[in-house]
């Protein structure tokens, strides 16, 4: 059994998060594979070691001088090291790095070091191997990861005992380093799972798992015990703020769950994302799994008499979308009508050149454009087997005032998206939990 365990950069900022991290990596000897973030806040207004280290990449483009940052920077390492009763001194290495830093870093190089000396704490501290992401994250030159050379290497270099490895970065193949995008621990720690064919990918954080809606919109939302895969993208794809696709393709594709928990809070069993999920693997009572939703949106509608009658028609309307670089994200159709749903920032730009090569090419009897619309969604994997669910829902969104603009639903009957004013946005994902996952 192995379990790989990513901490983020909360769960490393001191000496105290990293007792919790301790801790919990020794309640449980699968937890041999440990990745880290760098140092987060400790506080409020604190600040992150990544976003100091950028900083500093920063002040050295433009040659002004960062000493009193890089002191910082040097000082909450040490502070830990301290604070942990370590004993390593990493004053080499920080003097050694500062060297660098005068001669010419890259951004990349520089701000991997914030995993990269979080990870040599974090290895001391728990007595595990220090294992650099720059001998097993291999990207290839055009950015991507080389998935299986990287596995190879890390099966290699993680051989049954316990590891510690740096997340966010990886070498490019003339050897220099190169990070992910901002978060891309994650990513670290899902590649890691990958390779080692995990029985579950831990992503250790701040919160309790996935809330079942935006926390800012639903006071004290419910966090979900157990989604898809599928269930998340869909989550994501409207809206929620979980995790990059990045960090979650390595593991899905091996069919590893993915589990996220709370390092504050070890007791509580966090998110459990699965491939499958079983039928008495249920959110409480809940029959939906979450809500999310997003504004700025425009429906483009196009009335044609015979419009459903005439070939090629839905393709002359798309090539002009398709001219203009704009994604449809949903398309609608009527007996005479089209409606299609768009970015309004990507329409907004070269809306009448649309309307007009549209009037042109598909010579409609009319076209209308509606504004300022939002997008809600419920997914869940349950409302497949429930009959009346988009009923319920009308109705619900009705008796509150909310006018519906527009309704989808996948064939898979994973979610239920409306369409809804910009200004009704909020009070349609308030109703909806309300009567969804409260019922
Ligand atoms: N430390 C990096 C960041 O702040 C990467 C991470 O924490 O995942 O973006």
């Amino acid at each position: 059994m192995v379990k790989v365990v990513k901490f983020g950069g909360s769960s490393c900022a001191d000496a105290t998060q990293f007792a919790k991290v301790r801790s919990i990596v020794q309640s449980d000897p699968a937890r041999r594979v440990v990745v880290v973030s760098a140092p987060g806040k400790r506080f409020k207004d604190d600040h992150k070691l990544t976003d100091l280290l950028y900083l500093c990449a920063a002040h050295i483009q433009y040659g002004v001088g960062c000493e009193d940052i890089f002191g910082m920077i040097r000082g909450r390492y040490n502070d830990i090291a301290r604070g942990c009763k370590l004993d390593i001194d990493l004053n080499p290495e920080f003097d050694a790095l500062w060297e660098k830093m005068q001669n010419g870093i890259s951004a990349d190089e520089l701000a991997s070091r914030g995993e990269y000396f979080s990870a040599k704490l974090m290895a001391a501290y728990l007595g595990f191997d220090f294992v650099d992401a720059a001998l097993w994250v291999k990207f290839r030159f055009d950015g991507s990861v080389d998935q299986d050379a990287s596995y190879a290497a890390l099966q290699q270099a993680a051989d049954g005992h316990g590891v510690v490895i740096p997340g966010f970065y990886g070498v490019m193949p003339d050897g220099h380093i190169k990070t992910f995008t901002r978060g891309g621990s994650d990513i670290t720690g899902a590649l890691a799972a990958a390779a080692l064919d995990a029985d579950v990918y831990e992503n250790w954080t701040d919160v309790s798992g996935i809330l079942m809606a935006d926390p800012r919109i639903v006071k004290d939302p419910a966090p979900i015990r157990y989604v898809t895969y599928n269930e998340l993208r869909e989550l994501s794809y409207v809206g929620a703020q979980v995790l990059h696709e990045g960090a979650v393709y390595p593991v899905r594709e091996k069919h590893i769950p993915l589990n996220i928990r709370n390092t504050n809070d070890p007791a509580h069993p966090g998110t459990l994302i699965m491939e499958k999920i079983e039928d008495d693997q249920n959110n409480g009572d809940s029959f939906i799994t979450g809500i999310a939703g997003k504004k700025g949106f425009s429906i483009i509608t196009v009335f044609k008499t015979g419009l459903s009658s005439e070939h090629g028609i839905l393709l002359q309307i798309m090539e002009v979308l398709e001219k203009h670089k704009i994604n449809v994200e949903f398309i609608l159709s009527g007996i005479d009508t089209v409606s299609l749903m768009v970015s309004a920032a990507e329409v907004s730009r070269q809306l009448y050149e649309v309307l007009g090569e549209l009037q042109k090419n598909v010579k409609p009897n009319s076209i209308t454009v509606a504004e300022h619309i939002a997008i809600v969604a419920a997914v869940g994997r349950k409302m497949a087997y429930r009959l009346g669910t988009s009923g319920k829902l009308f109705a619900t969104l009705g008796e509150h005032g909310v006018n519906v603009r527009m309704i989808t639903q996948g064939p898979d009957e994973l979610n239920i998206i409306v369409g809804v004013e910009e200004k009704d946005f909020e009070q349609a994902i308030r109703v909806l939990y309300d009567s969804f996952v409260k019922e």
